[in-house]
């Protein structure tokens, strides 16, 4: 990679490593700094232990033009920043009396009664900066060189925050003028294709090194496509970013539904919209899931409502579930002119999910039955108002599943609103 102006985290504190508090400060510093330009490259997260603090700041200064740390550097026992810092460079720690009228300040300012132990904060390791802390009483400090920088921050969040928008951000543009990186993340949404399934289309494009850089971020309804440029200008950046997204739209294509972070439903629901239709669901399997994820998207004209069916086995299929529960018709007939509300003639579009035992699938676990799922999305003025049936496996019916289902008939109910799929 051509950008060498690299960074480390170091997070500080036992109760990160007894998982009694979650790092949200390398979250929140990892995308803060990296819209600088500065590549994270490492995370580290240290107890309250002075050697391994010691170990982990020489490190740290060692290997990056810059580290962040956070934590420690409050007025009790175990907080051990300073002096581990102090020791991890040969500094002595020295008093100064400015900080120590500042820590004593923001006690008188606030009304509260100051022990002994707060003056500790005003001991700095010798020629450290100063970082100012307007919302606590712990300053920060830096240890700063030609190329290279290292910064003790607070732990608590908004203090921490206030710090780096405040000095860090300013500080780093000043003594790193040369770094001038623009860097855009794009997220493509894409539904319908498993993380092995997108990994084994786009996999080359994910070697590491790659500018841009392409990752993927897996939940179970869908599978996000991250991809990084940078570069020296705006231009750069945009000029390098476009190959990679039209190689992946190209290479995902009928399943990229968003760039950006809207959900399915909501895509769904613009383009129920957008074309003026009213959805019904005939839902036999996701138990509600369906229109639990639809209907808070869409708008009450747009809403036909949902039918919970019961799972009957003896049915087969799509075609016998529109016959007995069609929505305002008892007995639909999907080729009969009439059997459509005239109130929402043309209008109308249903979406409906059923399933048969899958005689071919591999014993599922006891209690459990394997299905073959049909989603069916029907419209009268769509091949005739013949359903069109999408088939999928299911290993047995247990809640993940039914989430995936109720995905899966989403995905194909947005394939044939977006004209994406095989109509
Ligand atoms: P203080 O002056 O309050 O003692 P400090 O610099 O000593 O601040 P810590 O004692 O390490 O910081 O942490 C104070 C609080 O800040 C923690 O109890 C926690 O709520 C929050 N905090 C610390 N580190 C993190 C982190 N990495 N991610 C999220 N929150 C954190």
């Amino acid at each position: 990679m051509e950008n060498d102006f690299s960074g480390e985290l170091i997070t500080t504190g036992s109760e990160l490593m007894l998982g009694r508090m979650v790092d949200t400060n390398s979250a929140w510093l990892s995308e803060t700094l990296g819209g600088t330009g500065l590549r994270i490259v490492r995370h580290t997260s240290v107890g309250d232990d002075l050697p391994r603090l010691i170990q982990a700041f020489r490190l740290g200064w060692e290997h990056s033009p810059v580290t962040v740390v956070t934590g420690g550097l409050g007025p009790t026992e175990d907080d051990l920043t300073r002096q581990a810092a102090a020791e991890a460079f040969g500094r002595e720690l020295v008093y100064r009396e400015d900080l120590a009228d500042g820590v004593r300040d923001m006690f008188r300012r606030r009304g509260y009664i100051m022990t002994d132990n707060n003056l500790r904060q005003a001991w700095l390791p010798r020629g450290a900066l100063v970082v100012p802390n307007v919302l606590g009483t712990a300053p920060g400090f830096a240890l700063a060189e030609p190329g290279k920088l290292m910064v003790f921050l607070p732990g608590v969040p908004p203090e921490m925050k206030r710090m780096v928008r405040d000095w860090l951000l300013p500080r780093l543009k000043e003594q790193f003028p040369a770094v001038d990186r623009r860097i855009r993340t794009v997220v493509l949404k894409t539904a319908g294709l498993g993380e092995s399934l997108v990994d084994n289309r786009i996999g080359d494009l994910m070697a590491p090194g790659f500018n841009p850089t392409v990752g993927l971020l897996a939940a179970p309804d869908q599978v996000r496509v991250i991809v990084t440029a940078e570069g020296r200008t705006d231009e750069e950046v945009e000029a390098r970013l476009a190959p990679t997204l039209a190689e992946l739209e190209k290479r995902l294509a009928g399943h990229v539904f968003a760039h950006g972070e809207v959900s399915l439903a909501q895509v769904t629901a613009a383009l129920l919209k957008e074309q003026d239709l009213c959805l019904t669901i005939l839902d036999a399997i996701t138990q509600g899931r369906l229109s639990g994820a639809l209907a808070p998207s869409l708008e009450p004209e747009n809403w036909g409502g949902a039918q919970d069916l019961p799972w009957q086995p003896t049915l087969s299929g799509t075609m016998e579930i529109l016959r007995l529960y069609a929505p305002d018709s008892a007995a639909l007939q999907a080729d009969e002119e009439d059997s459509w509300p005239s109130r929402r003639r043309g209008r109308e579009i249903r979406l409906i999910v059923t399933a048969r035992p899958d005689q071919d699938a591999p014993p599922p676990r006891p209690g459990e039955t394997a299905l073959v799922i049909e989603t069916a999305v029907q419209r009268e003025t769509l091949h005739q108002g013949q359903p069109l049936i999408r088939h999928f496996s299911l290993g047995g019916i247990t809640g993940r599943a039914l989430t995936r289902t109720s995905a899966m008939a989403i995905f194909h109910l947005w394939q044939v609103l977006s004209g994406q799929g095989d109509q």
